[in-house]
């Protein structure tokens, strides 16, 4: 650019003077109006054109002089380089190479569930049909025959196999057949009920698992897909298939339980009878035992109306609320928080019975004790949770206990309500898999010592469902972890750049868990929280060059400004990590002031979340107590002066206060302190 300008100028120059001595010369020669006019601005010309020039050489000249700085200092730097004992400083990252790496880390997550979901779709999907395979079959009818069992509810299985399908591969192909196999399984996947599943058994064989559906619902939905298959002839490359199918169908039975291999059994009869009596139809198994049909028994009818009145709690016990259950869990799924679950797991139980009190407790693995995570309470009745019962009765439950077996209940007449009065106890061990993890315990409403099957199967039910969304909530906190371990290598990685800031963080960040001990918190994934942040807070540093961090004496207006930036980078950085968004926030505003005067948004008071105020002063003191390029470690009684006057101005004075009991600057000797919080 500079080139061509100064091109241009002399061009412009030169024609200009050319110009001038031309007119100057012909004006001279034939004294006309135009040379009288050249000859008296000619001056003027010629001293404007000696002014451009000076400048130009002035500029040409300083420039120059850069330029040779600039060589020389490449020259050194080449000669440096060659030289062997050169000691390469390490790179800095910049803000946009951790983006960088923050979208590769969330990409290849990505990409890691998606190659586990192929794996598990590969090992659990026909890849023909796409549908279930008879492996991923087998465990949900398992499943499904479980639940029946326990629930009482109908279960319905039916076996397909496509008539004469041989002869159908030998007349048109195996493609065709291929085709056929497809088409016929989105057919009869189109026919049925969400809750429904239908799978490929092998070859030409399908079954599909009916959940709560009794063997004559069943019936009328086999004989829509034989009609389905039947009525429309499928169309390979212009020839028209005709399908059909034969069907056995069978229901779960009382005396079969949760057998499912009898099941399949049954259907296999079935469908070998409809294929006897000549094919494309459907053929209901015989019950093995006593039928339990549509039609009510008359002495069930008559057991259950002469039972013991039923109490009212049995009404919220019914199939709605076994629904609703289901859903339940599903969203139990989704909630990473261990108080959430185990509040909602204590509130099911506590409906089921109508109760006045129930908690939940776990087993706590480092001290074997048992942890309270959720205690509901109905009522202003004064009942107490017997503890020490409750610590001998886990004791009891070590043994894997058969979840199928509905008395793993316990009830208990125990002398706690007010005055020592007796009143059922209610424990329900929280197991999955033969895994115990924890119990529930509950006191009825009424003092009733005996639970309806109905209430039992349902409280069995929980047992499963809890344990499980628990021990989710675990795998949920472990797979955090290692994702704080890729960061904490990440934070190496700037502590490495930046001297002053090796150990800072893990510095900060015990002290910031002292001090929200010290303001009552004692919820674990709370604390865990606080942990993390301090360790992460000065992620955002990560993009900004040690020159700064290393400057003595006042900072200029944009290096404060790009200093500042840190914050916000690591919000930005934090943000974009999976599972660690809600780190973010507490990030970005750590360096806000209790009165309104931080940045970066300069929140105040309540409005700048705790944990933010809570790293603000373990980092200030960090800093205090540190050595620094600019100012030697200042002691902990000046430290403590410090906060102490910035309390209620930069920061929280609780949080000072809190930090100032811990410090034991308040009345005990600087020594106790310095081992206090040195430890
Ligand atoms: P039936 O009416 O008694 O069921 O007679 P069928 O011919 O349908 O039964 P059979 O068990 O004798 O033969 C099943 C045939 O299905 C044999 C096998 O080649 C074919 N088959 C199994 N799996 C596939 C597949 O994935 N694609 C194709 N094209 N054919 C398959
Ligand atoms: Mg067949
Ligand atoms: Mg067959």
């Amino acid at each position: 650019m500079i080139r061509i300008s100064r091109r241009m100028t002399f061009a412009a120059i030169g024609m200009l003077i050319v110009a001038a001595v031309c007119a100057l010369t012909s004006a001279k020669r034939d004294h006309s109006f135009v040379g009288h006019l050249f000859a008296q601005w000619m001056p003027v010309f010629l001293y404007s054109i000696a002014g451009s020039l000076a400048v130009i050489a002035a500029g040409v000249f300083a420039t120059g002089r850069r330029w040779l700085k600039e060589s020389a200092k490449l020259k050194e730097a080449i000669r440096e380089a060659k030289s062997e004992d050169t000691q390469i400083e390490p790179a800095q990252f910049r803000v946009k190479e951790i983006r960088l790496c923050a979208d590769v880390i969330a990409s290849t997550l990505a990409t890691m569930r998606h190659e586990h979901k192929q794996i598990s779709d590969v090992a659990s999907r026909d890849p023909l049909t796409g549908l279930p395979n008879r492996r991923a079959f087998m465990q949900t009818l398992t499943r499904e025959a479980a639940v029946a069992a326990r629930t009482g509810w109908p279960l319905s299985l039916m076996m397909v196999d496509l008539d004469h399908f041989k002869k159908l591969n030998d007349t048109y192909g195996h493609q065709a057949g291929d085709f056929v196999l497809k088409r016929a399984s989105r057919r009869m996947a189109s026919q049925l009920r969400r809750t429904d599943e239908v799978a490929r058994y092998g070859g030409e064989e399908f079954v599909v698992i009916l959940p709560n559906t009794r063997i004559e619902q069943a019936r009328e939905v086999a004989e829509q897909l034989c009609n389905a298959l039947r009525c429309d002839p499928m169309n390979f490359e212009g020839q028209s298939i005709s399908v059909t199918a034969s069907i056995g169908v069978s229901e779960v039975q009382e005396s079969q339980v949760d057998d499912a291999n009898e099941l399949i059994k049954l259907a296999d009869g079935a469908l070998y009878e409809a294929k006897s009596q000549g094919r494309d139809r459907v053929v209901v198994a015989e019950p093995a035992k006593d039928t339990k049909g549509d039609v009510p028994d008359m002495s069930d009818l008559l057991t259950s109306l002469q039972a013991p009145t039923k109490p009212v709690k049995t009404d919220v016990v019914d199939r709605d609320a076994m629904a609703l259950m289901g859903s339940t869990f599903s969203i139990l799924q989704l909630i990473p928080d261990r108080h959430r679950v185990a509040q909602d797991i204590v509130e099911q139980v506590v409906a089921v019975l109508g109760g006045a009190r129930a908690a939940l407790h776990v087993i706590d693995e480092s001290t074997y004790g048992l942890k309270c995570l959720a205690d509901v309470r109905i009522g202003d009745e004064d009942i107490m949770l017997p503890e020490s019962t409750l610590v001998r009765w886990v004791e009891d439950q070590q043994q894997p206990i058969d979840t199928s077996n509905s008395s793993i209940v316990d009830v208990s007449m125990e002398p706690i309500g007010p005055g020592g009065v007796s009143r059922p106890v209610i424990r329900l061990p929280l197991q999955a898999s033969g895994v115990f993890i924890g119990v529930v315990e509950a006191v009825p409403q009424s003092g009733e010592p005996s639970l309806t099957p109905r209430q039992q199967s349902v409280l069995v039910a929980l047992s499963a469902i809890g344990c499980t969304a628990l021990r989710n909530c675990d795998r949920h906190m472990a797979q955090q972890l290692r994702w704080v371990r890729l960061i904490e290598a990440l934070c190496q990685t700037i502590h490495s750049i930046h001297p002053y800031m090796r150990d800072h963080a893990e510095r900060v960040s015990t002290l910031a868990v002292k001090i929200a001990r010290e303001l009552g918190q004692s919820n674990e994934d709370e604390l865990q929280r606080i942990q993390l942040a301090g360790l992460l807070h000065d992620i955002g540093k990560i993009g900004l060059p040690r020159a700064l961090f290393e400057k003595r004496g006042r900072l200029r207006t944009g290096e404060r400004r790009r200093i500042q930036e840190h914050c916000e980078i690591g919000e930005s950085i934090l943000r974009r990590v999976p599972g660690m968004e809600y780190l973010a926030r507490i990030v970005r505003h750590h360096h806000e002031h209790f009165d309104g005067g931080g940045y970066p948004d300069g929140l105040a008071g309540d409005e700048i979340p705790l944990e933010s105020r809570i790293i603000a002063l373990a980092e200030a003191r960090d800093a205090m107590r540190s050595k620094r390029p600019f100012r030697d470690v200042l002691t902990e009684e000046e430290t403590c002066k410090r906060l102490r006057e910035a309390s209620g101005t930069q920061f929280d004075p609780a949080v000072v206060s809190a930090y100032l009991t811990l410090s034991g600057k308040m009345d005990a000797p600087s020594s106790t302190s310095e081992l206090l919080l040195e430890a």
